[in-house]
């Protein structure tokens, strides 16, 4: 190579890096880099396996089934996202998920209740509604006016007629306090990737991109929930709203398909480099980057040179889902679900959570998450996990007992009030990450 090529081949390097456009949209972790490298890929993968050969099945009895939901996801209906119904349906299926609460951005062009997506297809529930106003909304009719409404006006009226209103990117909102919403957003996965600068400046570099790509491919999974860290920000401002009135915590997907490259052969033996979305960034001479993007021999126009997606619907709806107890797998069954609390939030990508359970039991019985039960001696929290892991029994933002197993038992003090619910976390490779985050139970003080 001539010192000239290799100044030309090192500009339209830096081009392509520069147009990508994968800086302001992706994922995090403190370390999600250090994560990326091959060997602890490699690790993470071999802890997984692990984890499923050891996971017990635990049956669920009584009137409530537990059921998968992602919530948070963008189809083509999103001018920030391509992905078809079936490419979704495909990928919650893959991924253990019952239903998808679906939160398109609002256009003049359809209407997000009415031209949603909706109804059961191949058996994972669909179910319309908007990301607007940093809010996530589930109405059960159109609300043609939302633009026009303050968000507080819009949650007002998107509840009165039985609709579902949560608080979404509460790293933006913070100074939000809204009346009669269901809840909010306890993890997004998007906000759990703005703050990673280091992997941001890796995704500028080609030559990274192309030395990850394999890594990718071979541990997709592992690769995207490279940038799981413990949401604490979230927890802690779940907990100050909890304090005030009970919220529904739920998980955010914020799932679009929309951070990756594609290479392909052009009609004119060129190369065509065009982002997640299929948009067009650069047409590159075949001849310039034939050291980075080989043209095999015999390829025909369309052919794909190189491939990278960070982001596809499997990986990112696996990664975090939010598990409901409920009726019915229906939209009535989940609505009452999340109205209710009884949920909870887990990152399944480690190892499936269905199963999971948590009561609070006291000379009344057996109460549900989500329930209010009123303060006072001889109540006890029960809980169990398909696997043991570390617990943790959180009142008030407080962790107040901690125990390690399958099971939990703790004997509630009397004097207790507030929301009380409790976390899993499991150690994976070399790293102890969050895994199950229960809703709470709201002890009403006496009298
Ligand atoms: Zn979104």
């Amino acid at each position: 190579m001539t010192k000239r090529t290799g100044r030309r081949l090192a500009a339209t390097v830096i081009a392509i890096g520069s147009v990508t456009g994968l800086s302001g949209r992706l994922l995090h972790g403190a370390d999600a880099l250090d994560r990326l490298e091959a060997g602890r890929l490699a690790r993470v993968a071999a802890a997984r396996a692990d984890l499923a050969a050891a996971r017990q099945t635990l049956p669920r009895t009584g009137a409530l089934s537990e059921y998968r939901v992602n919530l948070h996801v963008h189809s083509l209906l999103s001018h920030d996202s391509r992905g078809s119904v079936a490419e979704i349906v495909a990928a919650a299926r893959a991924a253990g998920t019952d239903a998808v609460l679906f939160t398109e951005h609002p256009t003049a062009e359809y209407d997000f209740v009415a031209d949603g997506h909706a109804g059961l297809h191949d058996g994972v529930l669909l179910v319309p509604g908007a990301e607007t106003q940093g809010l996530l909304l589930f109405p059960r009719v159109p609300v043609p006016e939302h633009a026009s409404l303050s968000p507080q006006d819009l949650v007002r009226r998107v509840r009165q007629r039985g609709g579902l209103a949560f608080l979404s990117h509460l790293e933006e909102r913070l100074d939000w306090q809204l009346d009669g919403l269901t809840g909010c957003e306890i993890y997004n996965t998007h906000a759990d990737a703005k703050d990673e600068q280091r992997l941001f400046a890796a995704l500028k570099n080609p030559l990274w991109l192309l030395q990850v790509a394999p890594l990718v491919k071979a541990h997709p999974q592992e690769a995207f929930s490279a940038l799981q860290d413990e949401p604490t920000l979230y927890l802690r401002r779940w907990d100050e709203l909890g304090a005030v009135a009970a919220h529904t915590g739920v998980s955010a997907n914020d799932a679009h398909r929309n951070i990756g490259l594609v290479a392909r052969l052009a009609d004119d033996g060129r190369v065509r480099v065009c982002d997640a979305l299929d948009e067009e960034l650069v047409v590159l001479d075949a001849a310039l980057v034939r050291g980075l993007l080989p043209v095999p021999e015999g390829a025909r126009p369309g052919a794909e040179l190189f491939r990278l997606q960070l982001d596809p619907y499997e990986c990112s709806l696996r990664h975090v889902g939010t598990h409901v107890l409920a009726e019915e797998l229906s939209r009535d069954g989940i609505f009452a679900a999340l109205e209710a609390g009884r949920a909870f939030v887990a990152f399944d990508w480690i190892a499936p959570a269905t199963g999971f359970d948590c009561a609070l039991v006291d000379a009344n019985g057996r109460h549900e998450l989500g329930s209010q039960v009123p303060a006072g001696p001889g109540r006890r929290l029960e809980a169990r996990a398909p696997l043991p892991g570390h617990w943790r029994v959180v009142q008030g933002g407080a962790v107040v007992h901690e125990a390690d197993g399958a099971r939990l038992g703790w004997d509630v003090p009397a004097t207790a009030t507030g929301p009380l619910r409790v976390e899993v976390w499991l150690d994976v490779a070399d790293e102890r990450l969050l895994w199950v985050i229960s809703n709470p139970f709201h002890l009403r003080p006496a009298g």
